[in-house]
């Protein structure tokens, strides 16, 4: 997920930072597996993620937008503060849901739109750390804005699916016309 007030259009990644793969990659809607190893490499991933998240910039990421098809999120817990609190969550869920409120959202793999999103309010997460501890906390408002969008993802579901068919189809004529400017420049 972007962060509201820093939507910007991506530049290009080198390094340890991964490509962030766009709607309508194919990638973004296939099923990613459960993480079951706890080793050198999902240690390895997270950290690539927690960059590539920073670079962005954005406030969340899951690892298949990356391509890398694994219940793996991160996630900026600092809300808009220069300190940066990167939280891992290893196969997470939500366990309960409350409330619920319409905000608006952005996406690092949707280019150029933000819209609004009927989220939970308080949410109940249970998800394991990269060493495969179980933790369970309970989020509110933006913070849990951001994890429903972020799981979201490893369901294959972008925020654009939350919109009506019409302002869906608008963007994907709009989305073509990025995309043929973006090949003639
Ligand atoms: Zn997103």
């Amino acid at each position: 997920m972007t962060p509201l007030s820093k939507i910007t259009s991506s530049p290009g990644f080198q390094m340890a930072i991964k490509k962030i793969l766009t709607y309508p990659d194919p990638v973004l809607r296939q099923k990613v597996e459960t993480v079951t190893r706890f080793d050198d490499s999902l240690r390895q991933l997270a950290d690539d993620l927690i960059e590539t998240m920073y670079a962005a910039p954005g406030v969340g990421l899951a690892a298949n937008q990356v391509g890398e098809c694994l219940r793996l999120v991160v996630i900026d817990t600092a809300a808009g503060n220069d300190e940066k609190k990167p939280l891992v969550l290893v196969n997470p869920e939500i366990l309960e849901k409350e409330g619920c409120r319409i905000e608006e959202e952005g996406c690092l793999s949707v280019v150029d739109l933000t819209a609004n999103v009927e989220r939970c309010n308080k949410i109940l997460v249970r998800a394991q750390d990269l060493e495969g501890n179980t933790l369970e906390f309970q989020a509110e408002e933006y913070f849990a804005r951001v994890i429903q969008h972020e799981l979201d993802h490893l369901n294959g579901t972008l925020f654009i699916d939350h919109l009506s068919a019409l302002k869906r189809s608008l963007y994907k004529k709009r989305l073509k016309k990025i995309l043929r400017q973006q090949e003639k420049g």
